[in-house]
C-alpha cells in the first residue's frame, strides 16, 4: 500500500521523461520501475522509488523492438557476374 497508481502516474523517467511501468515480484510487491525507452530499471527500496540514473540498472533486451528498416537482401548474385 506504500505505492498506488496515482503516485506511479506522477513518476516519469528522469532521463527521457517518459512513462514508467512497475515490475512486481511474485507477491505483487513493487520491485522496480522500468523505462522501456531507456531499458533501465529504477529500484524501489522500502516502497520508495529511487529515481536516480546512478542507481538504475540496464534491462536485458528480452523484447527486441521491431526493426524500423527492412533487412538487406542476402548476396546471392554469385553466378550473375562472370
Ligand atoms: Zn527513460
Amino acid at each position: 500500500m506504500s505505492l498506488d497508481h496515482r503516485l506511479i502516474d506522477l513518476l516519469v523517467c528522469p532521463l527521457c521523461k517518459g512513462p514508467l511501468t512497475m515490475a512486481r515480484d511474485d507477491a505483487g510487491r513493487p520491485q522496480a520501475l522500468h523505462c522501456a525507452a531507456d531499458h533501465l530499471a529504477f529500484p524501489i527500496r522500502d516502497g520508495i522509488p529511487v529515481m536516480l540514473e546512478s542507481e538504475a540498472h540496464a534491462l536485458p533486451p528480452d523484447e527486441p523492438p521491431p526493426s524500423p528498416w527492412t533487412a538487406p537482401p542476402s548476396t546471392t548474385a554469385g553466378e550473375a557476374a562472370t
